[in-house]
């Protein structure tokens, strides 16, 4: 018991300590792998889950006019910039429809247009509510709308991609709110559409220059469609669909303007999205007010560790199978969490360092648990070859000791018995030597049990069958112990049915019978009555043992089959007994394929059924 403890102790030391040091080393490392770059996997599998579920959720009042491939046409097809015909000829377009707001997110300047076309601009615009000029990214900071238009706000526009790090892959990811404290065309539209909208500065991000927020997409590209400029100005367009509205105006020319195209979340393919339409994603995003931000730094950081130190722990104390399935749940929950916090609140993690950290501390693990199964199993094999060691020595002394006892045993018994039978014995002496007849008659059955368990733990119990009737066993049986129930005056009952022989072992047999035979003796009060009965049942023979005893509590009955179990009641009783003999009634009978089966009520009595195949039988 002792040593058992020991063993224990040291396994827990032992895992303690591999749980411990594996969450440092877990520790050390995820904090060591969490100052390498991670912006692109981060990015990467943020736009994955953008990919994922995006509902279509396009802003209604937001219209887009592209000058493409297909209004070149009237003009030269190598025309970089929207021809300044096109401008006027929309802005005159537009009057009649009523916009709300108009923006063109083209750079309109004097080195791109003639002093005349700047003027008829002007002219154009006078008539409409609210014209924005923006400066696309080739602008640079400080430009100036030219002089004929210099009433009108002139704003950065294009700012969605940079080479920096969220964005190092050219796929459009931000908005922009301000550049050095100029606003940009966007924010200036959405405090228009929005007058709540910037209040609560805090929740943007400042990046370098930029105050900034990330794009949340209202769909996939195609959400908002453009409409091309030269089908609005012959006519195609209603103008009926502007009125209203806030209304983009870009150029987008397949060909000779790449750069008006851009890598979107959801399509890496060259000129598949246009910017035109990223621009009313961001518009909107600002508009909505529910733009996307990053988990601060240590947040992303602290959950890196904690699913480090989850991993590490979990996948030292599970199966392998077990942990795998871990494994796989746990990147799905930080993928499905990742997802809800990106399209709900709008929070974006650092979900590719969260999902490395518990792939790299699930490999991490790996050497630790072989370590640890080694030393486990090496703990557990010494144990058992030390309890078998233990077991045999056991074996052996129980059966020297009780092959030793027997003899004396015997003759004292036998020694007594024939004094008591003396006539010479003087009177006073006979309680003293009846008490040594009773007393080494236990001790003789005792003796018997034990010697009958060391055989049945060695396995040395082969059965020698012979073809018998086993109501004559039953007789013989009875007739040994009819002194015993005499001492207590209790008659014993026989209710034997005649049956064929069949072969048994009939030392065993008699074993079995002798040993139920004795407790329905034994806990029978004086004065009582002890049936045996037998009945063919065709496929086997049944024998009962059946008292009125004190019976077995519902507890008991299904334990007392159990080596050294004695009932809670007998435990305190004066009634000796080894609680071997029902555990050996079991083996035995069970080495003949036989069952035995009980059924006891408490207080009035207990019948034990003994059923025997007759396969054998002659
Ligand atoms: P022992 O009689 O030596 O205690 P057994 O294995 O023969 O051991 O029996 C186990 C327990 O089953 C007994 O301690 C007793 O509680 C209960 N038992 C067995 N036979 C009877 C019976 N005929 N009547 C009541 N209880 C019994």
């Amino acid at each position: 018991m002792g040593s058992d403890k020991n063993i224990q102790t040291t396994n827990l030391r032992a895992r303690l300590s591999y749980h411990v040091s594996a969450t440092l080393l877990g520790f050390a490392v995820i904090g060591l792998i969490a100052l390498m770059p991670w912006d692109s996997a981060n990015s990467w599998i943020t736009d994955l889950l953008w990919r994922i579920g995006t509902p279509k959720n396009p802003d209604t009042e937001i219209r887009l006019i592209a000058f493409d491939d297909a209004s070149a046409y009237r003009y030269t097809p190598i025309s970089e910039i929207i021809p300044g015909p096109e401008i006027s000829g929309l802005a005159k377009f537009l009057v009649d429809a009523q916009p709300r707001n108009v923006a063109f997110l083209t750079s309109i300047s004097s080195n791109r247009y003639t002093p005349e076309e700047l003027t008829d601009f002007r002219v154009a615009f006078q008539k409409l509510p609210h014209v924005y000029l923006g400066y696309d990214e080739d602008a640079l900071l400080g430009q100036r709308a030219p002089e004929p238009l210099r009433a009108y706000p002139y704003f950065p526009a294009f700012i969605s991609r940079d080479s920096q790090s969220y964005a190092a892959d050219a796929v459009s990811r931000r908005v922009m709110i301000e550049i050095d404290s100029l606003p940009s065309i966007f924010s200036i539209i959405a405090n228009d559409m929005n007058p709540g909208f910037g209040a609560d500065r805090s929740k943007y991000e400042k990046n370098g220059a930029a105050l900034q927020t990330y794009i949340r997409w209202q769909g996939p590209p195609g959400t908002y469609p453009i409409s091309s400029s030269r089908r609005v100005l012959d006519g195609d367009v209603p103008a009926s669909e502007f009125k209203g509205k806030t209304v983009l105006i870009g150029s987008l020319r397949h060909m000779e303007r790449a750069r008006d195209f851009t890598f979107t979340p959801f399509d890496r393919n060259d000129v598949a999205a246009s910017s035109l339409e990223v621009a009313a994603h961001g518009l909107v995003t600002l508009i909505r007010d529910n733009g996307v931000q990053h988990a601060p730094a240590l947040l992303d950081l602290l959950l890196a560790f904690a699913i480090g130190t989850l991993t590490v722990n979990l996948v030292l104390s599970l199966s392998p199978a077990s942990g795998m399935v871990f494994l796989i749940g746990l990147v799905g929950v930080i993928a499905c969490g990742a997802w809800f916090l990106l399209h709900g609140p709008g929070i974006c993690l650092a979900t590719g360092l969260h999902v490395f950290s518990a792939v790299f501390s699930y490999y991490l693990v790996i050497p630790f648990r072989l370590v640890y199964e080694y030393r486990r199993r090496s703990h557990y094999q010494e144990k058992s070859e030390w309890m078998s060691q233990l077991e045999e020595l056991k074996s052996n002394f129980l059966s020297l000791i009780s092959h030793d006892l027997k003899t004396p045993v015997a003759t004292i018994q036998g020694n007594a018995e024939i004094a008591l039978r003396d006539s010479a014995l003087p009177q006073h002496l006979r309680p003293v030597i009846g008490a040594i007849v009773q007393t080494t008659e236990h001790l003789s059955q005792y003796v018997e049990s034990v010697l009958d368990l060391t055989r049945v733990e060695s396995a040395q119990v082969p059965l020698q069958k012979t073809t018998k009737d086993i109501n004559s066993t039953i007789r013989e049986v009875v007739d040994e112990k009819r002194i015993l129930a005499a001492e207590k005056n209790i008659e014993i009952q026989l209710q034997l049915e005649p049956l064929f022989s069949f072969k048994y072992d009939v030392r065993l047999m008699k074993r079995v019978l002798a040993n139920l035979l004795e407790n329905a003796i034994k806990y029978c009060p004086p004065h009582s009555h002890v049936i045996l009965a037998t009945k063919d049942e065709g496929e086997f023979v049944s024998v009962s043992v059946i008292d009125n005893g004190p019976g077995i509590a519902a507890a008991d009955r299904e334990k007392i089959f159990e080596k050294f179990y004695r009932g809670a009641a007998q435990k305190e009783s004066a009634i000796k007994g080894s609680g071997l003999g029902l555990y050996l009634v079991k083996y035995f009978v069970e080495l003949h394929k036989g069952l035995v089966k009980i059924q006891s009520e408490v207080g009035k009595g207990t019948s034990f059924v003994v059923q025997l195949p007759v396969h054998g039988a002659i």
